[in-house]
């Protein structure tokens, strides 16, 4: 069995940085062909330019995965491109940092919106194609740590990470008979920019230095005595995207350098 990704055409959302930009990069270097998907445009251009300059195979393309619509074009656009479509990291996502009895029911939706509605259309359009194809396909969805155990100040982005879990279950159970293998990743403390609020759109402007606070406050026990860099989960995205994962589905992997041990 392989752990080979050559040639598999593979989207992944929210690529033009972070963790997804890094989960991207590894497919690209490991000889897949990859789409970076990202509302922000001009990092998706700049991160598939980054990649094809290193001598790999991408494109970038703009995408909003609260948008059924957004994510068919996008699909159809990697099919064209392509010829079809292996694997969907739905990883785009958004955090807040918000003390419990702050949370507004604002707050709650569009964080909802973004991390659990945008992976349940993710792989609504991703498995349609996949059965389009005639079966197999691959779905990797970014959850968390948070999606495993509930955090503060955390609880929204907490539970918008459960259902990324659930969803991840659910629909392995929907799409197994398609020999679909839908999994998720469970990142830990990864230093990011989702971190720092950039463009993340919240109003309040006191947020960054909490940030800050509850990034080092969630550092300080990892048992591999380090917070994670994107990078660290390339290993994990290759091995499921490729057929060595496939007799794997509905799994969710938790990758934190040993924060949350089930
Ligand atoms: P990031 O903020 O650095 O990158 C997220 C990317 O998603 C950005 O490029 C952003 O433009 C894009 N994005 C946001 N909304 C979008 C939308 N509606 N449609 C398309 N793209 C959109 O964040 P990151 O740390 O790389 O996080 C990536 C994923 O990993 C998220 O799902 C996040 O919840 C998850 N995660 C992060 C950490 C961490 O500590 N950084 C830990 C566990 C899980």
């Amino acid at each position: 069995m392989s752990n080979s990704v050559e040639g598999r055409a593979i989207i992944v959302t929210g690529a033009g940085r972070g963790i997804g930009r890094s989960i991207a990069e590894g497919l690209a270097h490991a000889g897949a062909r990859v789409v970076i998907a990202d509302i922000d445009a001009t990092t998706a251009e700049a991160t598939a330019a980054a990649i094809r300059d290193a001598g790999g195979q991408a494109i970038g393309l703009a995408v909003d995965v609260t948008d059924r619509a957004s994510m068919r074009a996008l699909i159809a656009q990697t099919v064209a491109q392509f010829g079809r479509l292996d694997a969907m990291f739905n990883n785009a996502g958004i955090a807040q940092v918000k003390q419990f009895n702050d949370i507004t029911e604002d707050d709650w939706h569009r964080v909802m919106d973004v991390n659990a509605m945008g992976v349940l259309i993710g792989i609504q359009e991703a498995s349609k194609q996949f059965i389009a194809q005639g079966g197999g396909g691959k779905i990797v969805n970014t959850a968390s740590i948070a999606g495993k155990q509930g955090y503060e100040p955390l609880a929204h982005y907490s539970a918008s990470k459960f259902a990324v879990v659930a969803l991840t279950q659910a629909a392995a159970r929907a799409f197994g008979k398609h020999r679909i293998n839908v999994n998720a990743i469970c990142p830990g403390v990864v230093a990011t920019d989702m971190w720092k609020l950039i463009d993340k759109g919240f109003k309040d402007e006191g947020l960054t230095q909490r940030d800050n606070e509850a990034f080092e406050g969630f550092s300080a026990d990892i048992l591999l005595g380090r917070a994670s860099r994107p990078d660290d989960l390339v290993g994990v995205s290759v091995f499921l995207a490729s057929a060595g994962s496939d007799y794997m589905t509905g799994q969710s992997l938790v990758v934190d350098g040993g924060m949350v041990l089930i």
